[in-house]
């Protein structure tokens, strides 16, 4: 079965430099290289050379296709080169904080100029509503550019920030699926993806996509958010899933992000299993894994 993965994080140079910036300051101007010795992880190379990394990686893994997340804002310039050297593997996503005075300006730039297809939104980490208007101008710029939003809800853990010793001062009442479907239900033409089934937020993740049949879910990482539902495991996170949404709103993501783990073949593995287990038609399991990611993103 073909597998396309609509949740991967490039960690790129820009990205290493922006965690030694925030832990050691602008004057000690941190190599990629030293961050990533101290996180433990492989330096990222030049971005062409990390595209190339994630080819190999995903052709280990027979993975045709990713969606590529900027992870850090101002960094969609790292990913469009990924994907204007491979652009029949690689989807460009890019977080982008539109609370910020340049947010719009770099997103505008993103789908207009760079081609890419996701904005991605982190309310908690910015701390702004995602009611706000200018999340609406964000969906105003995708409804124009075949864009995607994705809005991080729920909770959030940021692994490399946390291997820093970085303090995230988050509010995660920001990340709520009911304030963001207040918005989306007025762009019907504008995908929306909620990663992770909504972090925790999961009935009003739920609520949000029976009112607002734009939204889907990526089922990626290990959703750990689930120990905050007593009793709540994955396969009726799925079960339920599948019951509002409909196979056709599940995407897979994997929420791979650094080498030498690279893609996280254990969270696919464990994600067919639910599937096999719940006796999920071929189709339906198709449609998650690579057809509503085409339906998305192309063919
Ligand atoms: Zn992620």
């Amino acid at each position: 079965m073909t597998t396309h993965d609509s949740h991967c994080h490039f960690f790129s140079t820009r990205f290493f430099e922006a965690l030694g910036r925030e832990k050691y300051g602008t004057e000690r101007a941190l190599t990629a290289e030293a961050v990533a010795l101290e996180l433990g992880w492989e330096a990222p190379g030049a971005p062409g050379a990390l595209a190339n990394r994630w080819v190999d990686e995903l052709d280990r893994h027979r993975v045709s296709r990713a969606a590529l997340i900027a992870s850090v804002p101002g960094d969609e310039d790292s990913v469009a080169v990924a994907v204007a050297a491979h652009p029949d593997r690689f989807v460009g996503f890019f977080l982008v904080n539109p609370a910020a005075p340049d947010g719009l300006d770099h997103a505008q730039r993103a789908f207009a100029e760079l081609g890419m297809r996701g904005a991605c939104l982190f309310p908690s980490m910015h701390r702004y509503r995602l009611d706000d208007e200018r999340v609406r101008r964000l969906f105003e710029l995708a409804a124009r550019h075949r864009g995607v939003i994705f809005a991080h809800c729920g909770f959030l853990s940021i692994e490399a920030r946390v291997r820093m010793g970085l303090t995230t001062l988050l509010d995660l009442r920001f990340g709520d699926p009911l304030a963001l479907a207040a918005i989306a239900v007025g762009y019907p033409n504008v995908p929306v993806i909620l990663p992770h089934f909504g972090g925790g937020f999961f009935r009003e993740a739920l609520m949000a996509a029976e009112a607002c049949p734009s939204i889907h879910f990526d089922t990626s990482s290990s959703n750990g958010w689930i120990k905050f539902v007593p009793g709540l495991t994955l396969t009726d996170v799925f079960r339920r899933a599948i019951a509002v949404a409909g196979p056709h709103r599940l995407i897979f993501g994997s929420d791979s992000s650094f080498f030498p783990r690279g893609w996280r073949k254990v969270i696919h593995g464990a994600q067919r299993a639910i599937l096999e287990e719940l006796g999920t038609e071929e189709d339906a399991a198709k449609k998650i894994f690579s057809g509503n990611f085409e339906r998305l993103f192309g063919a």
